[in-house]
């Protein structure tokens, strides 16, 4: 904290880690010796650069590019890139620090890294997002490669923006590698990316209740958030039986009381995907009550998605999600929940899953993505899914194997102690690097 007093984000997460591995470390001072922590903390590598573009009209603007390359312990860096106005260094070290648990939980060989810029998609043209792409792969592309940091997508950088990347580097690069994830599937995309995170965190959900002989059918089911995260949760909830009651995104929440049907999945993936547009107009279209300025955590449901940003539920809202009879909380987006709301969770016997466990399913699927271009195939959709399924039961089981606490599992402790033995066992093998 006193090295970087400005990075509140990058504190929250590594307290949240620490606070769950701190008495496994105890018992393991093997890893304390080796300094493993104080190096985790550290990024390997940190790039920052000057974006330049110009707009429509002819003016000059400046964004700030970064790349977190954090930990290559057990292979290339990997990670999304994130385009919003509140990026900066600390957000990025805490999302890439984040990775590191992540991309070890799903079993596949990647390392953890994080980007993006400062650059707000929202309101441009095509034309626009295309300039600034070209211009920030320009000075990122020395820094990429398919053997040592796979970029993929994150907030704000979607299909669109990692096409135009994805052009940018094979033109510079002058070879055509899987340098990227979450590509289109005319060019060497995998079936189910784009779902891969969404009903992740539905399977992982659906494990969660099955331990304690539940299952989604029939639930109320909040999510927040409205992009490529919450459009593919939703739809796996549609599917088992769940009911959607909300979705939203930074102008506010639409209820849903009867539940969300086809037609409101259909509009939404139009409404998001091709006209990006917002929630107010998808209440408008079919009448429904809309509450600005609001998150859902204010109404009525069984099990919670936070699918939208960090923070976005704080503990008040934790705790009227208790009161209203909410049993479990599974993370799509990454550290939604404040420390003080994830603490309330575990008192109250909530089930709840970090992120980092509950949102690996898009990381796995990139993983796999990486596998079929270089064996030069392609997967069915079948195939893939029953994959992503697979790898989200086994961090369950990793998580209840490491995590079983007084006869109950603390999935927190769970996802870092597993996270956390892979990468430290690695980097002790590795020597002081
Ligand atoms: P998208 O850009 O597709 O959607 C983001 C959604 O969150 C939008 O509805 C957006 O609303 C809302 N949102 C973003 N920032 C804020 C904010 N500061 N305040 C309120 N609402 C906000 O992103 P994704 O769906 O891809 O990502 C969502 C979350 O999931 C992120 O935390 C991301 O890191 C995480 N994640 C994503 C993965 C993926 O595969 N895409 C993988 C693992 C984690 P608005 O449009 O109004 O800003």
């Amino acid at each position: 904290k006193q090295r970087d007093p400005d990075q509140p984000e990058f504190h929250q997460a590594v307290e949240e880690v620490l606070r769950t591995l701190w008495p496994f470390l105890e018992e393991n001072p093997h890893y304390m010796k080796a300094g493993i922590i104080e190096r985790m903390v550290e990024p390997e590598r940190v790039i920052l650069f000057r974006v330049p573009w110009v707009d429509d009209a002819g003016k000059v603007h400046v964004n700030r590019g970064y790349r977190i390359q954090m930990n290559s312990a057990i292979g290339p860096y990997k990670g999304g890139l994130r385009f919003h106005p509140s990026v900066n260094l600390g957000v990025l070290k805490f999302l890439a620090f984040e990775q590191v648990f992540k991309n070890s939980l799903t079993s596949l060989p990647m390392g953890g890294g994080k980007g993006g810029s400062d650059f707000d998609p929202k309101g441009k043209s095509d034309n626009e997002v295309m300039r600034f792409c070209q211009s920030f792969m320009t000075e990122l592309y020395r820094h990429i490669g398919h053997n040592l940091d796979v970029p993929a997508g994150d907030i704000g950088v979607g299909a669109r923006e990692i096409g135009y990347m994805f052009g940018q580097y094979k033109r510079l690069a002058n070879e055509f590698t899987s340098v990227f994830t979450g590509k289109g599937m005319t060019y060497g995309g995998s079936l189910i990316r784009p779902e891969a995170t969404g009903y992740g965190c539905v399977y992982f959900a659906e494990e969660m209740l099955k331990s304690v002989k539940r299952r989604i059918e029939g639930q109320r089911v909040a999510i927040s958030g409205s992009g490529n995260v919450a459009q593919y949760a939703a739809q796996k909830v549609i599917e088992l039986g769940g009911k959607v009651i909300s979705l939203s995104d930074s102008g506010g929440t639409v209820y849903i009381e009867e539940g969300m049907n086809n037609d409101h999945w259909h509009y939404l993936m139009d409404l998001k995907n091709v006209r990006r547009g917002r929630m107010q107009e998808m209440a408008e279209h079919f009448g429904l009550e809309f509450l600005p300025g609001q998150r859902p955590w204010g109404l009525q449901c069984d099990i919670a998605l936070p699918c939208a940003t960090q923070n976005e539920l704080d503990i008040h809202d934790a705790r009227t999600l208790v009161e209203n009879g909410c049993m479990c909380v599974a993370e799509g987006a990454n550290m939604p929940s404040t420390l003080d709301a994830v603490d309330l969770f575990i008192e109250k016997g909530i089930l709840y899953a970090p992120g980092k466990a509950s949102n690996a399913g898009g990381v796995a699927v990139s993983g796999l993505e990486m596998t079929q271009n270089a064996m030069r195939l392609l997967w069915t959709d079948g195939e893939v899914d029953a994959k992503l399924h697979s790898i989200m039961q086994q961090i369950h089981a990793a998580c209840v194997n490491y995590g079983m606490e007084n006869g109950r599992v603390n999935y927190v402790k769970g996802a870092n102690i597993a996270g956390f033995v892979k990468v430290a066992d690695a980097m002790l093998a590795q020597g002081i690097v």
